[in-house]
């Protein structure tokens, strides 16, 4: 991969250059102090893991309100790095919806990532796939470094790249206090892998960052990832059946006796009331959802009918089912429509459809009945597929706000997170 730095000179911001030398004899004591200071409660903590009590020495110094913070700040962070209990934490959020909406970045911080956007995109080309680039801004120059891309062969993330090179350049220069680093990733750095994620290894550096160079980190998105992105797997088990007989029982102990009964196997409280309160989509398009072998896989049970039947019939009815399942391809392409509009139309299409009269009648009532109740379970197993990959939308949205709020708290002097917003979206209110 090509390593892309961009230095360039920004123009100064009108009546900047009025103001006094920044790097004052005070910046740097008020700097070194707080180095000193952190850079004790940091060596203790990190020689120890995330969480551990402070230090005796540390508290006697009377910084023990430092401490405590220090202290709670490692063990919030250390609380997501148990993944089991904050995966547990996200869902109990979810099923009250109170924590899905996306926290965005502040009109003025978002504005800065706008432009440095624009900037990259000018130079590299625009870009869906996951990346990320940074920026520190001086205040005579502002230096762009990335894109960065994943290497998942060898399980690098491209958040890892850009934390080795920022720390490189911090290290390499004479920081200013009024340094500003500015990461975007295109999804939110991870919250999940087999290794240290993304999202804790940057706070625990924007931490650091502030305790050294005094310098304020930004952290820019545009989709939530949550701990694992479109790879969670915590809802794979919901399908048409569950959400039936979630939407029918009246609490999660009715449900679990109707499941038990139907031979389901019950899901948990907090999985079946973040089914339950879900929004469920009331109409979806299924256009692009199924295609080729899966579309045919459906109706596999139509070939079954004359299966037994002496060769030349057989041969007939072969093509007569294939004409069908081919033509039936229109009830997809039409615009969206609910579940019962969906189940009417694959209804009246087998009642309408013409079949060629080389085909028996009782083939013919049959080929009709089995149709309908082929088309039926696609259906439900393509509504159960979107609501899966609501669940795990809103699922990804809710752990970035709920672990955005959870640190914010502790972080909120030295650093900010949010989703970007653009300018076809409302402007935030701040
Ligand atoms: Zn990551």
């Amino acid at each position: 991969m090509e390593l892309t730095t961009l230095s360039r000179k920004r123009s100064l911001l009108s009546g900047y250059e009025k103001e006094p030398p920044l790097y004052t004899k005070k910046c740097l004591k008020t700097l070194l102090d707080r180095y000193e200071t952190d850079r004790a409660t940091e060596h203790a903590k990190l020689k120890t893991s995330w969480g551990r009590p402070c230090t005796p020495e540390a508290c006697v110094n009377g910084r023990s309100q430092l401490l405590t913070d220090t202290e709670s700040f490692f063990q919030q962070v250390s609380s997501w790095a148990d993944t089991q209990y904050s995966v547990k934490k996200v869902l109990e959020h979810l099923k009250f919806r109170q924590s899905s909406d996306d926290i965005l970045l502040s009109e003025s911080v978002n504005k800065k990532f706008l432009e440095f956007r624009c900037d990259i995109t000018e130079e590299c080309g625009a870009e869906d796939k996951q990346h990320s680039w940074a920026v520190i801004e001086k205040q005579e120059e502002v230096v762009m470094y990335g894109p960065y891309y994943p290497n998942y062969n060898n399980g690098e993330h491209s958040e890892d790249i850009l934390i080795k090179q920022t720390q490189e350049l911090l290290e390499s220069e004479t920081v200013s206090e009024e340094w500003k680093v500015y990461v975007f990733t295109m999804n939110s750095p991870c919250l999940a892998r087999n290794t240290d994620p993304c999202m804790l290894n940057l706070v625990q550096k924007a931490k650091e960052w502030w305790s050294v160079y005094g310098v304020k980190t930004h952290i820019g998105f545009v989709k939530s990832w949550g701990f694992k992105g479109a790879k969670e797997n915590l809802f794979r088990d919901i399908n048409y059946s569950q959400v039936d007989c979630i939407n029918q029982a009246e609490d999660h102990e009715n449900y679990v006796k109707a499941a038990e009964k139907a031979d389901l196997n019950p899901l948990c409280e907090n999985l079946f009331s973040d089914v339950k309160y879900l929004q469920s989509p009331t109409r979806f398009s299924l256009i692009n959802r199924v295609q080729g072998s899966d579309w045919k896989s459906y109706f596999r049970s139509m070939h079954s009918i004359f299966e037994s039947k002496p060769e030349e019939e057989k041969k007939i009815c072969t093509q007569e089912a294939n004409t069908v399942i081919e033509a039936a391809q229109v009830l997809l392409s039409e615009k969206s429509g609910s579940f019962e509009e969906y189940l009417d139309k694959g209804g009246a299409f087998a009642f309408d459809y013409t079949f060629s009269s080389q085909v028996s009648d009782v083939i013919q009532d049959q080929m009709r009945l089995t149709f309908q109740q082929c088309w039926k379970e696609m259906v439900q197993d393509k509504y159960a597929e979107i609501i899966r990959e609501k669940l795990t939308e809103d699922f990804n949205q809710c752990a970035v706000h709920v672990f955005i709020k959870d640190i914010v708290k502790f972080t909120k002097e030295y650093l900010e997170i949010g989703r970007m917003q653009f300018s076809e979206e409302a402007p935030q209110v701040v």
